[in-house]
């Protein structure tokens, strides 16, 4: 079966409407491009013919050679702070959106590329991306969206048939992301630098119409938008604290007004529970750690909130004052979104005065022993009576006793029956995780050897990863201290 264009039923209304905000441009040509994976679940979920894209075809296309009919490719311009210092001008340095497709479920989602080659905003880079990240960013999504998180996905990655200019010379590869949209806080940012309050209210606009309907018909709008998007970030943020995501680059171009979690760089799941685990080569002073992610995602906001100001109100002090309102209750809304996800981990359906206390102390308490935070949760659900699962992860067993007569005693003001609870707790508290470990080796395998099996295999794994498999046990695992020493994730680059 060939792939025509067609295939593509693009609906294109970033490009069609939002003239200014992106320079329209093309992808390089590669020499040989090669499917190395279609993500058929999600090409069957766009209305796409999985198996003709699965093709020599469809890896022209994925790799920029062929722009299939009806695509719009274009650089978006954006803007955004890095590491809190502020760039007025970012944009799409290698990527390009191709446009805009409807899936089956009537939502609109964009589909871009990724490593397509240099544009007008790619400053100092190549604008291409080298195997390892790629495949890094496709295993993280379909991890993320098995865990039930909000996340961009990788519909496909090829190869170029070209090495990349990195270390090692590894293959040069380019992915087709899919994402609710590419506007992040930096998009706002940019326009709102330049005192553009036209553009922006022109794209604040766009946003409501895409991700918030309901707020056009709020007496505010802009400061509707700003609500919105701080319930979607208090949801996402308390997702990846559940789960132990640490996004490694929380930059505000990397973060979405979609709620989405969006650039899979630096990333990586934490193994032994401890706030301040960072795994990124850059982040010296641990401004993106594990237990800085709720803060910095309201520091985000803020900056967000800044932009939308001349929208909110024309009396600047009134717009603070109405922003700044926002922007205060968002530790309390992620708190609740959190402790609501924390008391599910721990098998407790009704809210309860203590439940805050229960849940930092059995967190306080892998700290301190320096257990693994999903391994503790699993182990939990495992046998709540006998607890011997999560027993065995604990060194002070004193200490872990007291804590689970606690939660004992807790349980049994619950109605729901021990069977029941075992149940909901194990679909809530995964058994497997990306663990750094196996995602290096995959990635290793793949870019050393152009062995693909443990890429798939761990895709397979993460593809089911509340349902325990006894020929899984290795994915189970966390790194033996000698594998975890010194583990650095780098910027997807
Ligand atoms: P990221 O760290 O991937 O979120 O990217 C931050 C900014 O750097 C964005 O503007 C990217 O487009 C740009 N960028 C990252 N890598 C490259 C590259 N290899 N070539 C050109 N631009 C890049
Ligand atoms: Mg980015």
């Amino acid at each position: 079966m060939t792939v025509t264009p067609a295939s593509f039923p693009f609906d294109n209304t970033f490009a069609r409407s939002l003239d200014g905000f992106f320079v329209p441009w093309l992808p390089e040509r590669v020499p040989a491009p090669a499917m190395v994976k279609l993500n058929h679940a999600l090409a069957t979920e766009l209305g796409l013919d999985a198996g003709a894209l699965d093709s020599p075809e469809g890896a022209a296309i994925f790799a920029g050679n062929q722009v299939p009919e009806g695509a719009t490719p274009l650089a978006q311009a954006y803007a955004g702070h890095q590491f809190g210092g502020f760039s007025p001008q970012l944009g799409d340095g290698r990527a390009l959106l191709l446009g805009e497709l409807i899936d089956v479920f009537g939502q609109r989602r964009d589909l871009a590329l990724k490593g397509s080659g240099r544009t007008p905003f790619s400053r100092g880079g190549d604008g291409k991306a080298a195997l390892g990240p790629v495949l890094r960013e496709y295993l993280m999504g379909e991890a993320m969206h098995a865990l039930g998180i909000p996340t961009t996905r990788v519909l496909a990655a090829v190869t170029t048939g070209e090495q990349a200019n990195r270390e090692g010379l590894p293959p040069g590869a380019v992915l087709a992301r899919v994402a609710a949209s590419h506007i992040r806080v930096g998009t706002f940012q940019y326009f709102a630098a330049r005192g553009d309050t036209d553009k922006l209210r022109q794209l604040a606009d766009y946003t409501i119409a895409r991700h918030d309907p309901a707020a056009a018909q709020a007496d505010n709008p802009y400061l509707a938008l700003l609500v919105g998007t701080s319930q979607r970030q208090a949801a996402l943020i308390a997702q990846w604290m559940a789960v132990g995501f640490i996004h490694g680059v929380m930059n505000t171009d990397n973060m979405t007004l979609s709620g989405e979690t969006i650039d899979y760089g630096p990333c990586a799941f934490m193994n032994q529970y401890d706030p301040s685990t960072v795994f990124s080569s850059i982040d010296h002073h641990g401004r993106y750690a594990y237990g800085n992610q709720p803060p910095i995602a309201q520091w985000n906001l803020a900056r967000l909130a800044e932009a939308l100001l001349p929208l909110v109100d024309a009396d600047r002090d009134k717009a603070v004052a109405a922003v700044t309102k926002v922007l205060h209750s968002f530790p309390v809304l992620y708190e609740q979104r959190w402790l609501a996800l924390m008391r599910q981990k721990l098998g407790l359906e009704a809210a309860q005065e203590d439940d805050l206390t229960l849940v930092n102390d059995f967190l306080a308490l892998l700290q301190a022993q320096g257990v693994d935070f999903s391994q503790a949760f699993r182990g939990l659900g495992e046998d709540v009576d006998s607890r011997a699962h999560a027993r065995n992860l604990f060194i002070d067993l004193a200490a872990f006793d007291a804590w689970t007569s606690r939660w004992h005693r807790r349980l049994a003001k619950e109605v729901a029956t021990p069977g029941s609870r075992a149940g909901a707790m194990q679909q809530v508290n995964p058994v497997y995780i990306p663990r750094n470990h196996k995602v290096e080796e995959a990635l290793a395998a793949a870019v050393e050897r152009r062995d693909f099996a443990p890429f798939e295999q761990l895709l397979t794994v993460l593809s089911q990863p509340f349902s325990t498999r006894v020929e899984w046990a290795e994915y189970a695992q966390p790194a033996t201290p000698a594998q975890a020493l010194g583990y650095q994730t780098f910027c997807g680059t």
